[in-house]
């Protein structure tokens, strides 16, 4: 897909953090949100990474042969979240946590009472 990828009508949606529509505070910019994978370690990856690394001798060797020997999964993703939209008064009020939270418990979007 080309980048920037465009954005046409059928790409408009509410903000979703505040629910409004994207201009509602007459600003004509806002920001997309292109995917975001809210990840978990995964101790044993972690583990057996560095063991291997260790075994190999450690620094930029041992994990360049650690990892020719084996390149095992080190987080997983637990929220994957799709494209979303959200409004410029929003994108600068809120934290990164904040949006995880918002867009991974969908009961949590609720219009702005303002
Ligand atoms: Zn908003």
């Amino acid at each position: 897909m080309p980048y920037p990828v465009p954005f046409k009508r059928l790409d408009i949606q509410p903000c979703c953090i505040c629910g409004q529509g994207i201009m509602h505070d007459n600003q004509i910019t806002f920001v997309r949100v292109r995917g975001l994978d809210y990840l978990v370690i995964t101790p044993e990856g972690v583990k057996r990474t560095h063991g291997l690394e260790q075994f190999f001798g450690g620094g930029n060797v041992g994990a360049a042969l650690a990892h020719a020997m084996d390149d095992p999964e080190l987080a997983k993703v637990t929220i994957p979240v799709s494209d979303k939209l959200v409004c410029l008064k929003c994108a600068t009020e809120t934290t990164l946590a904040e949006f995880i939270e918002i867009v991974s418990v969908p009961e949590l979007l609720e219009p702005d009472p303002s």
